[in-house]
């Protein structure tokens, strides 16, 4: 199996590995490997298509074993080069699958509850993954700045990538995120663009300066080189099935913001079972929102198959897209595997980023509260099965949003005497 023989493009200039082409989502129409991501066809989003036919199981399976402790164990299955692994990259991945049987006992699952806690990447989100293979494919196009729109995260994980890459970074938030994300994002030294309004109108925004003279040349991980970042997120089903021994989960709980991840998870488990490296059995994939914006559980729930927009408002704001560009595939997935789409209060985030914490040790932000609080809420509706394997995901850390947890602190204020102690009650 040497991965540089398979066909991957017609412009021979670009290795980006096994991928092969482009694909549209719509229509199928297949176009070479660029910085496009919308059909020319029938404007449909486009997505990566690879050539895998090479691969013998026995054989993959030994060599990304015997891969590095990071994604590029994954790369014969990502659109990177075969040497991506020497390239200054971030290198994340291979976050903990954390066996929580603390909080399984809390929520009553007796099949094994994980939590796959990806706040621990080299920026504290999820991010990190999706950014590595879209600096990939910067690098193989020609772009030396890289761009985004953000919830936070993302800009964190971009000025971070860029500097290690040494790629100028300019990247564009809304302005009132939490200060936690804001320095997240300035501390790397790149450009750190406060847009007034929401992440929608980030995005607009920014879909207009990618047609402009302004933002010619930039790779926008999330517009022009979103085909490449999306497949990032397969990397959570890959390290997921590897850290249950190649086995797939029976239930797993992801967040929705755009959807993109949740797509991508189901992507990976599909290539998984075709390769052959877990065992073809059904497993069922559930979706997680804020009451505050919730435009896929809301069209879920009415058994609607086009997602309305929604103006945000919710604290967990990593995950406030109002108007998220893959929320029909979700549904789709949410159907056809047989899971749900569901949301929860803010009132319920921060008391989920609790529970969590204090039964695992993990302090999640506010993401992980709303997966974490919709897991709880699934179980008591019946509709997560407590028999079987549960993966819940984390995608950030709770340093990033303080404020949700504001309301915690001090047990009590002593002078520094045993008499004082006692007073309190500690003793
Ligand atoms: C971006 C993000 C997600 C999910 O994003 P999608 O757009 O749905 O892929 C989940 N959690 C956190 C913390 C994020 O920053
Ligand atoms: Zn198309």
């Amino acid at each position: 199996m040497v991965v540089q023989t398979v066909a991957s493009t017609s412009d021979p200039a670009v290795d980006l590995g096994p991928a092969a082409a482009l694909s549209c989502r719509e229509c199928g129409h297949r176009v070479p490997l660029g910085p496009v991501f919308a059909c020319e066809e029938c404007f449909g989003p486009l997505e990566i298509a690879y050539d895998f036919s090479a691969y013998d199981t026995e054989e993959l399976r030994r060599r990304i074993e015997a891969g590095p402790a990071n994604i590029w164990r994954y790369a014969p299955l990502l659109p990177v080069p075969a040497d991506v692994a020497d390239k200054p990259n971030l290198n994340p991945g291979w976050t903990k699958l954390v066996k929580a049987d603390n909080l399984a006992r809390e929520l009553g699952v007796t099949g094994g509850l994980f939590v796959k806690d990806d706040s621990g990447n080299p920026t504290h989100s999820f991010k990190d993954r999706v950014v590595a293979q879209a600096l990939e494919a910067a690098r193989a196009f020609g772009f030396t700045t890289l761009s985004c729109s953000s919830t936070g995260n993302l800009a964190g994980a971009v000025g971070a990538a860029a500097a290690r890459a040494g790629f100028r970074s300019c990247v564009f938030i809304p302005h009132d995120l939490e200060q936690g994300k804001i320095v997240m994002a300035a501390v790397y030294g790149g450009e750190l663009v406060g847009i007034e309004g929401n992440y929608d109108d980030v995005n607009r925004f920014c879909s207009e300066l990618i047609g402009d003279p302004a933002g010619e040349g930039w790779g926008f991980v999330n517009v022009n080189l979103r085909p490449y970042y999306a497949e990032g997120s397969k990397t959570l089903a890959y390290e997921i099935c590897e850290q249950l021994g190649w086995r797939l989960p029976d239930q797993i709980v992801v967040p929705i913001a755009s959807g993109s991840q949740l797509t991508k998870i189901d992507k990976g488990l599909q290539e998984l079972i075709k390769l052959g490296l877990v065992e073809d059995r059904p497993y069922k994939i559930f979706g997680a929102q804020a009451e505050g914006c919730s435009p896929v559980s809301t069209a879920f729930k009415a058994g609607h198959d086009v997602v309305r927009p929604q103006k945000p408002n919710t604290i967990a704001k990593s995950l406030a897209i109002g108007n998220p560009a893959d929320g029909p595939y979700v549904l789709d997935i949410a159907r056809r595997t047989g899971g749900a789409v569901e949301d929860v209060t803010d009132a319920e985030v921060v008391d989920a980023i609790k529970l969590l914490a204090r039964t695992e040790g993990i302090f999640a932000e506010t993401a992980g509260g709303v997966t974490v609080g919709v897991t709880r809420k699934l179980l008591k509706d019946g509709v997560l099965d407590p028999a079987k394997t549960t993966v819940v995901l984390n995608t950030g850390d709770g340093l990033k949003t303080l404020d949700a947890v504001a309301g915690t602190g001090l047990t009590a204020t002593i002078r520094p005497t045993l008499d004082s102690f006692r007073e309190a009650g500690l003793a």
